[in-house]
């Protein structure tokens, strides 16, 4: 790490994120990945629902052994925990899984059984964003998969932004890309998908607040279905 990523403050990465954000917005994800590698360094990391590999594999070829950082809630499918484990063994890449301060049975055993039905902000809170909060604590950068197609509330993700609840650059390389662009990228480079992608599941989270999404429906509406909630946390 250079002694600039070190002292870097806040207020600089703000600014930063900022330029950034203007200068990169035509960029080519690898372009904008590229850009965070040499810039951050090992104080950048890429996080991945395991939905896909995409941004996973982008990195990697802009930083190779970059950190892949996965949030195992307790709740995934089995598919999910499989394609992290096939990720980690076939991509230049360093897998780190964070896991909540409470096992579900810990959990149950707190709030009661199957709080993701009762409350699922706080159980979102407890398993995925309290544990990625202490997870990014020493990274100035995260990338995402966010695009903008996916929902009318990702609708305005800029390809890099300055997240103020983390005080971090979150970056979101293929912010503009659209599905079509992402089956491309998967088939022209063989990237690893999690299987659940072909069984009708558009957008892949935990197994209790995900169902298969029905023809004409955006990406996201099979997460958290008949609740009042879009999103777990993460990115608002
Ligand atoms: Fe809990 Fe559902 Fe959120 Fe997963 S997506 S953390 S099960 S509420």
């Amino acid at each position: 790490m250079t002694t600039a990523q070190q002292e870097r403050t806040a207020e600089d990465l703000k600014k930063l994120a900022e330029q950034a954000g203007r200068d990169l917005e035509d960029a080519s994800a690898l372009e904008i990945l590229t850009w965070a590698a040499e810039t951050f360094g090992k104080r950048f990391c890429v996080t991945s629902s395991m939905e896909d590999a995409v941004v996973a594999h982008l990195a990697s070829r802009a930083m190779p052994g970059v950190d892949v950082v996965f949030l195992d809630t307790g709740y995934h499918f089995e598919e999910t925990i499989g394609t992290r484990d096939a990720v980690d063994a076939v991509m230049d890449v360093n897998v780190i899984t964070l896991t909540p301060r409470r096992t579900v049975a810990e959990q149950d055993a707190e709030y009661g059984p199957k709080l993701h039905d009762r409350n699922p902000d706080l159980c979102c809170k407890l398993r995925k964003v309290q544990p990625l909060e202490e997870g990014l604590k020493d990274y100035q950068a995260w990338a995402t998969g966010l695009r903008r197609d996916e929902s009318p509330t990702r609708a305005n993700t800029p390809v890099v932004g300055w997240d103020e609840k983390r005080q971090k650059v979150k970056i979101s390389p293929i912010a503009r890309w659209t599905q079509d662009d992402v089956d491309a990228y998967v088939t022209e480079h063989g990237v690893l998908t999690n299987p659940l992608l072909m069984d009708g599941y558009a957008s892949v989270g935990c197994a209790p607040c995900t169902r298969r999404v029905l023809q004409g429906e955006d990406a996201r509406a099979g997460r958290w279905a008949g609740r009042s909630k879009t999103e777990c946390g993460l990115h608002g």
